[in-house]
């Protein structure tokens, strides 16, 4: 095998109970957009839907993915959902984002009608992403006008934050802030009907208490990945995180080659010493960021290893000059721990100068994908730490 993922379905579940307790008493809602952040929509939608009170995806075919798949949870679709795709997601039971009383709210009225009942929504404010969302100023008229329709089961009011894991407090208070300014006249309306209000993905569930309202959004945070250093490191030990992909690969080729040899594509890269350099069985097709060109490591036998020369389309080169006794069939961690070393999504993408969310939703749906129940089973049972 070239490359493959393996994800521990146990670190997701613990992933969502700790981030979910410190969150707690607003609910958790999975964000499984782009394929569960590359993890596998479907396997991770198995494995927490006990734990989540709904998922959150992009796209209505997500949606319908979930329900082939005999998922039941509550599902709220974030983006845009074109006119003939109304007809799956009312079937369907997932909830639509209206951020316009334009078009698309007369659509989804038109397929509630034929539908003979009304289709859940979640109306969105745009308090500082300037993406998607209802200006706060006409946002309350709006929102009270969808909840007077027959044809709309409005069912939560929500906003996106822009800056929560740049720990941009002041930002995100002026958000937060226009929310609820917003939401102002809406609050016997919200109180009435059991709206449910939410505004934090990862990052602002785990700093800002107050954006947590009834329900917060966690993506990233999910798979164990963090949403960014300084988040990290604001965090400190109030959370635990458990990475929940491992990637690995091995070495195809180890070559000893002399000094002054040069390595790939373009020549970027010339040996400076005698060398042993390693071909890889994968490249940016498989997903390895071409920016790791000369760039970051990989781990064998238990030793980072640099990448040397360009990433190629289907392969690349590591100088295992300093691992002892790499040898073809050798296993390469590219995400992951080998021994004493590690590496996370967050170290690789960003010797790439990309961020883990970037580079776990781009990892291709067809590298293989193994699920372990629970990598730390044992170890979580025998140990006095609640985990
Ligand atoms: C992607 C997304 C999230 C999740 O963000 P994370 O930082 O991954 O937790 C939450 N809400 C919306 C609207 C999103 O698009």
């Amino acid at each position: 095998m070239n490359a493959a993922l393996e994800i521990d379905l146990g670190a997701l579940r613990r992933n969502v109970l700790r981030l979910g307790a410190l969150a707690a008493p607003a609910r958790y809602a999975a964000v499984v957009k782009a394929d569960a952040y590359g993890h596998g929509l479907v396997a991770v939608a198995r494995a927490l839907a006990p734990d989540v009170a709904a998922f959150c995806v992009y796209r209505a075919d997500e949606a319908a993915a979930l329900r082939a798949a005999g998922i039941e949870t509550p599902i709220l679709i974030l983006g845009p959902v074109e006119a003939r795709e109304l007809a799956s997601v009312a079937q369907s039971g997932a909830a639509l984002t209206l951020w316009s009383d334009g078009a698309f709210a007369r659509d989804v009225a038109r397929a509630a009608r034929e539908r003979g009942a009304p289709l859940e929504v979640h109306a969105k404010i745009d308090t500082g992403v300037t993406r998607l969302g209802l200006e706060p100023d006409g946002a309350a008229a709006a929102i009270a006008s969808y909840a007077a329709r027959p044809e709309f089961a409005l069912r939560g009011i929500y906003t996106h934050l822009a800056a929560a894991e740049e720990l941009e407090s002041a930002y995100t208070n002026l958000q937060l802030d226009r929310f609820e300014r917003a939401l102002g006249p809406l609050q016997k309306l919200v109180a009435e009907r059991g709206i449910v209000r939410h505004a934090a993905a990862s990052a602002a569930a785990m700093l800002f208490p107050r954006s947590r309202f009834e329900l917060v959004r966690a993506g990233i945070a999910t798979y164990g990945i963090w949403p960014s250093e300084a988040t990290r490191a604001a965090v400190r030990d109030a959370l635990v995180l458990a990475p929940a992909l491992t990637w690995k690969t091995r070495l195809v080729v180890v070559r000893d080659v002399e000094a002054g040899r040069s390595i790939g594509y373009g020549c970027t890269f010339v040996t400076a010493r005698p060398s042993r350099i390693a071909v890889v069985p994968i490249g940016y097709a498989e997903g390895l960021p071409r920016a790791l060109s000369n760039a970051g490591c990989a781990l064998v036998r238990g030793r980072r290893v640099p990448f040397v020369g360009r990433v190629c389309m289907n392969m690349s080169f590591l100088d295992v000059t300093d691992a002892a006794g790499a040898a073809p069939g050798d296993t390469v961690t590219l995400i992951g721990r080998d021994g004493a070393e590690s590496i996370d999504a967050n170290e690789l993408a960003g010797a790439a100068g990309t961020i883990g969310y970037e580079l776990v939703a781009r990892l291709p749906a067809e590298v293989p994908r193994t699920y372990v129940a629970d990598s730390s089973a044992i170890a979580s049972r025998t140990s006095i730490v609640p985990s």
